[in-house]
């Protein structure tokens, strides 16, 4: 048998959660693909090390200073690339067959549209992108026949079910662990510190998308996500709490029938079949054992104890440039959180109080978001 040509895979954010996972699915898969480019925004000695592992064609990093240290480091055949500009040309890199957008915030914008305007495979891990500017990404998809695929864990869930069932669809359930502070009173999530917050019962992620799975802000997103990815309504779009995580998401049917997509806690599962749709390869991830399990447990999002799930939906009603703020003062505020300026319960008010004062545009461009974006970044440091 004669093996197909291998794909090669560019991954931007390669030293995060998501990218290292992804280096693990290339790895144990190298007979299907090669890395071709890596990029990340200062951690230049992970990235040096890639480099030497992995040869990749281009790195990118964030800056300037990022970049003399790293070209300093690699080898002399590895293309170094910096800023956005650098983050654009290797997400188009002409040899690429499949781009993995693995950075954290909206700063993923430019560089995935740069991959869908070169007629790449896209593999969103970024949900900010698709919130901040998801119409922009979503129509400049459909024009240039270029495949967004999942990466989130509810998305790739929710793409898996629709296989040959998406014209059934009623409805979507995305499934929420609920966050570490589920059962506490509103006294007590005044009191959550930095390090309970970075504690996530079931998954182990970067410290940006922990706090959001902490307040739901994470649900939230994923709802304007949902929207854009599958084109469907908010009020076709229900959350329920599964706690241990093991139901990733599900999809009602128009006859009654529910599907759902079920696995271990396990990212490198949505990650590889990202990489290698159509097509199910075996994967490092453990197996569920059902009976070791015992229950699964369902239940109502508090949408009152933690506010950020309703804002984000009410956000996404609002459409325009309205889901581009939320996210860009979520991040600001998260970020706030995370250096101890404000407290846990305050992230939710912040956004809320950003919102506020926003009016928001129709139909923006990205010029318009990218304004909507700083102009709400600007708002969340001064409150
Ligand atoms: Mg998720």
């Amino acid at each position: 048998m004669t093996a197909c040509r291998k794909k090669n895979v560019v991954i931007l954010g390669s030293t995060g959660s998501i990218g290292l996972q992804t280096l693990d699915v290339i790895e144990k898969h190298a007979d299907m693909f090669k890395l071709l480019g890596i990029a990340a925004k200062n951690e230049v000695s992970v990235l040096a090390e890639q480099i030497q592992r992995y040869h990749p064609a281009a790195a990118a990093v964030g800056d300037n200073l990022s970049y003399q240290e790293l070209r300093s480091k690699a080898a002399k055949d590895c293309a170094v690339l910096s800023g956005l500009d650098g983050l654009c040309e290797i997400a188009s890199w002409p040899e690429a067959d499949i781009v993995v957008i693995a950075v954290s915030g909206a700063i993923g914008i430019k560089p995935t549209l740069a991959a869908i305007q070169s007629g790449k495979r896209v593999a969103l891990a970024n949900k900010e992108t698709l919130v901040a500017a998801g119409d922009i990404v979503m129509k400049n998809a459909r024009d240039n026949n270029a495949d967004i695929l999942p990466v989130d864990s509810e998305h790739s869930a929710v793409f898996q079910c629709l296989q040959g069932e998406s014209q059934h669809l009623k409805k979507i359930w995305l499934t929420a662990s609920g966050g570490p502070f589920k059962d506490l009173d509103k006294i007590q999530l005044d009191n959550v510190t930095v390090d309970m917050a970075l504690k996530h019962p079931n998954w182990i992620m970067g410290p940006k998308i922990t706090i959001d799975s902490a307040t739901l802000m994470n649900k939230g997103l994923e709802v304007i996500e949902a929207h854009h990815l599958f084109g469907i309504n908010y009020d076709k779009i229900d959350v329920v709490v599964q706690r241990e995580s093991i139901i990733h998401s599900m999809v009602e049917l128009l006859d009654g029938s529910f599907l759902a997509h079920l696995g271990s806690h396990d990212m490198r599962i949505p990650i590889q079949y990202a990489l290698t749709f159509p097509d199910r390869v075996v994967s490092s991830a453990p197996a569920l054992d059902f009976a070791a399990l015992g229950a699964l447990h369902f239940e109502r999002p508090d949408m009152e104890k933690f506010p950020a799930l309703a804002l984000a939906y009410r956000a996404g009603q609002m459409g325009g440039t309205m889901p581009a703020v939320l996210n860009a003062a979520n991040e600001i505020a998260v970020n706030r959180f995370l250096v101890r300026e404000i407290a846990f319960t305050a992230i939710p008010l912040l956004v809320e109080k950003v919102m506020e004062r926003h009016t928001p545009v129709n139909d923006p461009n990205l010029d318009t978001i990218l304004q909507a974006d700083e102009w709400a970044r600007r708002m969340c440091r001064e409150l």
